[in-house]
């Protein structure tokens, strides 16, 4: 995958909460363009799989629970500095750490329940992306 894009997911809490479209709308304001989108519901083994750096946090399992408790919106977007640019766009990991206007101070539950994921390097972006859509979907 380019360098110049970030792999995100919309969480089951702001899916629920009726944020898709505000929060979608907010990132195509912000300059990203959607290179591939879908709306999936993991099981846990795969929710475990997605976070598996994170087995040794004692989060890990309450994360995996919650990620595969309803759907979830994956997404590959497209923008010059896309992984630094969208981790100041979401805002800090706790919304209530957040700065004002970013999508988990506007759109988020807790930390836990956090409305959204950004990947936190080009490398993890790559990897994260190949999750979810196969190469000639991320053409
Ligand atoms: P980020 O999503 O900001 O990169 P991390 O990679 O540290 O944050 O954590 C992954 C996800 O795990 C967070 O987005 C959040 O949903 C959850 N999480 C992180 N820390 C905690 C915590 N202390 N308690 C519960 N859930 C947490
Ligand atoms: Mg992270």
């Amino acid at each position: 995958m380019p360098t110049n894009r970030t792999f995100t997911m919309i969480k089951p809490d702001a899916i629920l909460d009726g944020f898709t479209g505000p929060i979608i709308q907010q990132i195509e304001e912000a300059g990203f363009k959607i290179v591939a989108m879908k709306k999936v519901h993991l099981s846990a083994a795969d929710a475990g799989k997605f976070y598996e750096v994170h087995k040794e946090r004692p989060f890990y399992g309450e994360l995996c629970e919650y990620m595969s408790s309803n759907p979830i919106i994956p997404m590959v977007l497209e923008k010059e500095n896309a992984v630094e640019d969208f981790r100041v766009l979401i805002g800090a990991t706790d919304p209530a750490k957040a700065a004002e206007g970013t999508i988990r101070k506007r759109f988020a539950r807790s930390l836990g329940s956090n409305a959204i994921h950004g990947s936190d390097s080009d490398e993890n972006a790559a990897i994260e992306g190949a999750f979810f859509f196969t190469a000639t979907e991320l053409k």
